[in-house]
């Protein structure tokens, strides 16, 4: 196993992966990955620009014909040996993971099972595609449609599952039969590229899967777009990146599935079981420090249980440790960087003067990438915190006194990826489920991510599900077939 020693990478490719052959970018430029506890660089990164963009198309592209038409046995084959071999050095990406994005590294093993799911889910799935026959109504033709790879593929991923958010693009293009260029995210670069050096290690094709690192994602992205041949864009991130990737992809009229930024809404009810409430929502909340699009980002509390919840709630994000995520008692990691702590600081400043009391707030420390757990109570409604995706292990309590009032409070925003709901009514917990305008539901459960499940938003948090059956449908065309009926 190789590790990363002494706070520095050791054996992790660095450079461009075109057409399975490391190179440096073609100005030699390179960008700085760091370590998020420390602020100390860990590795030099390939830097490309957009003349490095048609060598990385031209190898996506060319490698789709044959891979395509691999059979789908061989693909599924490929996907099973990569979860094996995944699985067999979790600790090494694990690690890896704690280095350049600071979650405890506890949470970086659990995000390489989850990540490792999709590859196995999908070699599940490889075999399955089928299209269907009908006899036309009027009887005087049949329909046969075809599923096919849409083509070469565009995969932009966040910083903030630097394995998992690869393997979910990655793993249902490959089972469709599509090419890709993988874009990961600047902040955490490296796992993504041990990752597709892993994936040509057990024998995945040339061409397959390249990837291109960038410290100028605007330009590179768009030169990517502006080539015709790339039939497809995956993109996960930001709305507002998003919002600007869809207007660039419009010119081409390109395929997008879009997993996009969320707010979600944590209910409470009057009736709910108290302790399984604040499990569910210490989970909700502090899952990768808060640094998650489907982390609980506004408590709404019927007013009955409000006093109680929160005194529960706050016991146990007092009781976190903070610290570097390698250390085996941190249960709590820095921010990915300065500026996301910054901004989140900023955000909690904000809610007070508006009227949120603080009921636990450390000073946050100077010139640090940590910040300890911060519970805000009576938030005001129409708080600017109410439509920020807080990226913290912050926690708004909004107090509402009926089900209508905690519904209308929840769909209150232009997100719509996830929400959590915690009642022992059945019939409360189905309302709410039918009500709530989002994309994913938890009830009583405070995760809901999982590779055999549709995840995705609706309003402005995507376009598209990944997971599921459905994940592989955002690579494949449905093509119809029309002939005489009984020609054939
Ligand atoms: P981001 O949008 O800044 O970056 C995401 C990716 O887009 C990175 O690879 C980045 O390099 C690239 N990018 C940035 N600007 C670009 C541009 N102009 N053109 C092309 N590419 C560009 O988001 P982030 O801060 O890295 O990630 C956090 C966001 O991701 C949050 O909003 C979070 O909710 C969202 N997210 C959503 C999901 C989901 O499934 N819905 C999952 C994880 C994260």
């Amino acid at each position: 196993m190789r590790e990363p020693a002494g706070g520095r990478t050791t054996g992790i490719p660095t450079g461009l992966l075109i057409g399975g052959v490391w190179r440096d970018a073609r100005s030699g430029m390179t960008f700085t990955v760091a370590d998020p506890a420390t602020g100390d660089a860990v590795a030099e990164v390939a830097d490309a620009r957009p003349d490095d963009v048609p060598d990385l198309v031209e190898v996506t592209a060319t490698a789709f014909p044959s891979w395509s038409r691999t059979p789908p046995r061989l693909r599924a084959e490929l996907l099973r040996a990569a979860f094996d071999e995944l699985s067999a050095r979790s600790e090494e990406f694990a690690r890896l993971i704690t280095l350049e994005m600071g979650k405890p590294l506890a949470e970086s093993r659990a995000e390489v099972r989850y990540g490792a799911e999709f590859l196995r889910w999908y070699a599940e799935e490889a075999v399955r595609v089928h299209g269907m026959t009908r006899t036309a109504p009027d009887g005087a033709a049949m329909h046969l449609t075809l599923q096919q790879p849409v083509g070469p593929a565009l995969l932009v991923t966040p910083w903030n599952f630097p394995l998992a958010m690869a393997t979910r693009k990655i793993a249902p293009a490959l089972a469709a039969g599509c090419t890709v260029l993988l874009k990961p995210a600047e902040e955490t670069p490296l796992t993504a590229l041990l990752f597709a050096e892993l994936l040509h290690g057990i024998g995945v094709p040339p061409g397959v899967v390249n990837v291109v690192t960038t410290s100028r994602p605007g330009p590179v992205v768009e030169r990517i777009l502006a080539d015709r041949r790339i039939r497809k864009l995956s993109f996960t991130g930001s709305t507002e990146v998003g919002r600007t990737l869809l207007a660039t992809a419009a010119a081409g009229v390109v395929r997008t599935s879009m997993e996009l930024g969320g707010n979600a809404p944590f209910i409470v009810y009057a009736d709910a079981d108290l302790d399984a409430a604040v499990e569910g929502a210490t989970t909700a909340k502090l899952r990768n420090g808060g640094q998650s699009c489907v982390a609980a980002n506004r408590f709404i509390v019927e007013r009955p249980v409000a006093a109680e919840f929160v005194a529960r709630l706050t016991e146990r994000l007092r009781a976190q440790v903070t610290g570097p995520g390698s250390d085996p008692a941190t249960t709590l990691g820095p921010l990915v960087n300065r500026a996301q702590r910054d901004r989140a600081v900023r955000l909690v400043h904000t809610a007070i003067a508006e009227g949120a009391e603080p009921v636990l707030m450390d000073e946050p420390e100077p010139d640090s990438g940590f910040l300890r757990p911060v519970v805000l109570n009576h938030v005001p409604h129409d708080a600017h915190i109410a439509h920020a995706e807080l990226f913290a292990p912050v926690a708004p309590i909004y107090l509402v006194d009926t089900e209508q009032e905690a519904l209308r409070l929840a769909n209150a925003t232009e997100a719509g990826l996830v929400a959590f709901v915690y009642s022992t009514g059945a019939d409360t917990l189905l309302r709410a489920a039918t009500a709530l305008e989002c994309g994913m539901v938890g009830l009583n459960r405070g995760l809901v991510s999982d590779a055999a499940a549709p995840f995705g938003g609706t309003k402005q948090s995507g376009l598209g599900r990944e997971g599921g059956e459905v994940g592989l449908q955002e690579y494949l065309e449905t093509k119809y077939v029309s002939f005489p009926a009984g020609s054939l």
